[in-house]
């Protein structure tokens, strides 16, 4: 399913690749598969949306180890360990052994690494790539679990789980005596840009607002967080960027929602495909975890509108498109397993983890 000859940079000077990325952006429109993409496309018009601008596409299957649908916790453990576990469960595969993610090991051997969302911090999908816990709603404890890696910057809700705990601990402290700065608000000047220190920035006590009720702090935070962990490392840097509220809307059956949700995803994977084609050095790959809402696009009374329906409030299991640009973004093309996107990202390092088995 590859389509080079489709793809259409969006910089002026075409940038030469290198072979083998030395950054990683992720990015996950959570809820976002091919009736979602479809709607983002014609809502931000035929020829302007990010989607369309993706040289390389794939599909991946999104089951759980026993179930067909999905969650997001599975399917993020899924993308960082490469291992299918039951539903609900974070980074840890049945009955309870931890599965170490890539945004671990990539920190480890000195990445800088890089987690923005638009929920909380311990929500399942950015939680799968840093914590090991036996079920996403053990929040505290997938707080505590941020302190055991060196994660270069956070942005995203949910201080509370940090400093309002039930074990009255306050792990901000914990952190500022590893010398993190930790900041609350929506305000990204006073933050270490400069790549001086780690941070966290809090946009909200728990989860933030909905898109459309005015949150638009992620195309931006995307775009200075590829800036900002490119001073971190020589090495490299591995983003995970979440839409995290695409799928809340689809829950909750809210087109307008959604719209903006849809809207807000696009613009931030504007930014860092942007920021790739500048940099010539950094693997792009953008996709949804499942589909949520069985979402269909009904014909509607205006012309060249469609009609956004619903049927149902939870998940689904039909298959996720995955774009994918920059060097060895090839890899990504074809129809294959959610764990294979943790097995691609390895490969396009130059790592073949089925081979060694190593986990
Ligand atoms: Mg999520
Ligand atoms: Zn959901």
């Amino acid at each position: 399913m590859a389509c080079a000859e489709r793809g259409k940079p969006a910089s002026k000077v075409p940038t030469t690749l290198v072979q083998r990325p030395k950054n990683i952006i992720l990015l996950i429109g959570d809820g976002m598969a091919t009736p979602q993409v479809s709607a983002a496309v014609y809502w931000r018009g035929v020829g302007r949306s990010v989607w369309e601008r993706f040289p390389v596409v794939g599909f991946h299957q999104s089951h759980a180890l026993d179930e067909r649908v999905t969650d997001s916790a599975a399917s993020a453990t899924a993308f960082a360990c490469g291992q299918k576990t039951k539903n609900g469960a974070i980074g840890l595969v049945p009955p309870d052994t931890p599965c170490r993610t890539i945004l671990e090991e990539l920190s480890d051997r000195g990445w800088a690494t890089g987690i923005v969302v638009t929920c909380s911090a311990t929500h399942a999908t950015p939680a799968s790539f840093i914590a090991h816990q036996e079920f996403r709603a053990f929040t505290d404890h997938i707080a505590e679990d941020y302190l055991k890696t060196r994660l270069d910057c956070f942005i995203g809700g949910g201080k509370g789980f940090f400093d309002d705990r039930y074990d009255r601990r306050n792990l901000l402290d914990s952190l500022r005596q590893r010398g993190y700065v930790i900041r609350f608000g929506l305000s990204m000047n006073r933050l270490p840009l400069d790549g001086s220190a780690p941070f966290y920035l809090f946009t909200a006590h728990r989860e933030p607002p909905g898109a459309h009720e005015g949150r638009r702090y992620l195309p931006y935070a995307t775009a200075l967080a590829c800036q900002y962990l490119q001073k971190r490392s020589p090495k490299g840097f591995f983003l995970m960027v979440e839409g995290s509220q695409i799928d809340w809307a689809l829950h909750a059956n809210d087109a307008r929602w959604l719209k903006a949700e849809l809207l807000d995803f696009d613009a931030a994977v504007a930014a860092a495909l942007r920021f790739a084609q500048q940099n010539g050095e950094t693997l792009v790959i953008a996709t949804g975890d499942h589909e949520c809402g069985g979402m269909s696009l009904n014909p509607a009374k205006k012309p060249k509108q469609f009609e956004p329906a619903f049927t149902s409030r939870l998940h689904s299991a039909a298959m996720v498109p995955v774009f994918a640009y920059g060097p060895q973004a090839s890899l990504f093309s074809g129809v294959y397993d959610n764990t294979d996107i943790y097995f691609k990202m390895w490969e396009a390092l130059g790592e073949n983890r089925r081979a060694t088995g190593v986990k």
